[in-house]
């Protein structure tokens, strides 16, 4: 199966309302998709998000590289030799991350299509029903309270809380929303970068004293601070997940090395795509520390290429792949099917993507 083009859109994504983390707020996305089309005809959907906050890539920095400088790389290359394939775009450049998560996706959904399976069966095939958490926008915490329980009233059973803002307010947010909620809703918080060492040992052990009960804590302190990753990690009881911290395999070993955290979340779009996730997740299997798949904001192409990845490994064992249920609509058609909570993997070879609407032809 030779690659004969590589086609690439505009996806716009309006949001049902703005999102906001301790990093930014968005009201409107938009992705890049990308389509690997065959000599035979059959076609590989892709899509990358910018998130120019952490990846650095823009929409337009995705649509450049891609179009001057990976297509002219795969352009005639055979879909059937996916590790040499993946080596050409992992080696194509440094950095670019999103961009290649996108062009893996399109090749991986050749592949399977080539094959005749799902994605998640030749990655391994552990299961094809998965649970998402939902995440809570960072807001005032009234707010967020009443976000809590319509998300609890829609089925979710894991809440992710966006803090990170300010400490006293962070508190106030989180004790609100635990206590608004029946105990056996799993509480998780993303502080995204947004406290200092000290301060994060400080209100995580607050926190730990109130008896808020919380799962995790993702990313209490800024991406590159390994030290006072640790330092928290080693102060507090409450699990320390590594997210702005952890792109690549590499920096899975120096995390574990380093002893930095409990937990890790792979996206796609940090990692570079399926091979280099498969090959965080193997590196954490194997230093006894569990995955979280997390996403970007990503449409229902993207998303649907994570959870076949989730599907096929044991180790991943937490899911936030909610993009799509915080977009006004779903502009795309086939792939994962939500009910409230719950995921199901599509039974078509390949990733199970049909088509989509709101594309714009880019190239
Ligand atoms: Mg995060």
């Amino acid at each position: 199966m030779i690659i004969k083009d590589i086609e690439l859109f505009q996806l716009e994504l309006p949001m049902e309302r703005a999102f906001s983390t301790s990093l930014h707020t968005v009201k409107e996305a938009e992705s890049t998709v990308i389509r690997i089309v065959s000599k035979e005809g059959l076609v590989g959907w892709g899509e990358a998000s910018p998130s120019e906050m952490v990846t650095g890539d823009s929409n337009a920095a995705i649509q450049g590289f891609i179009e001057d400088w990976l297509k002219p790389q795969l352009l005639g290359e055979n879909i059937e030799n996916l590790e040499k394939i993946t080596s050409i775009i992992q080696n194509s450049a440094i950095g670019n991350t999103s961009a290649k998560a996108a062009a893996e996706m399109a090749v991986y959904d050749l592949f399977g299509q080539q094959l005749g399976v799902p994605v998640y069966q030749f990655l391994g095939g552990y299961q094809n029903r998965l649970e998402t958490d939902l995440t809570v926008s960072v807001s005032d915490a009234q707010e967020m309270e009443q976000d809590a329980i319509r998300a609890v009233e829609r089925g979710f059973r894991t809440l992710k809380l966006k803090v990170g803002k300010n400490l006293q307010e962070d508190l106030e947010r989180v004790e609100t929303v635990r206590y608004a909620v029946s105990s056996e809703i799993n509480i998780r918080l993303d502080a995204n970068q947004g406290w200092q060492p000290k301060e994060a040992v400080e209100i995580i052990r607050e926190m730990e004293e109130l008896g808020l009960d919380l799962e995790l804590v993702e990313q209490p302190v800024p991406a590159q601070d390994l030290t006072g990753l640790k330092f928290v990690r080693d102060n507090v009881l409450t699990p320390i997940m590594a997210d702005e911290s952890l792109f690549s395999p590499r920096d899975a070993i120096r995390l574990i090395k380093e002893d930095c955290c409990d937990i890790f979340n792979i996206k796609l779009m940090k990692a570079g795509g399926l091979s280099q996730a498969l090959m965080i997740n193997s590196v954490a299997e194997a230093a006894g520390i569990q995955c979280m798949l997390g996403c970007m904001l990503e449409s229902k192409i993207a998303i649907t290429a994570a959870a076949q990845l989730a599907g096929a490994c044991r180790n991943i064992t937490r899911l936030d792949l909610d993009a799509p249920l915080l977009l006004a609509e779903d502009p795309v058609q086939g792939g994962i099917s939500y009910q409230g909570s719950q995921i199901e993997l599509p039974s078509a070879p390949g990733l199970g993507i049909t088509g989509a609407d709101n594309l714009t032809k880019i190239n």
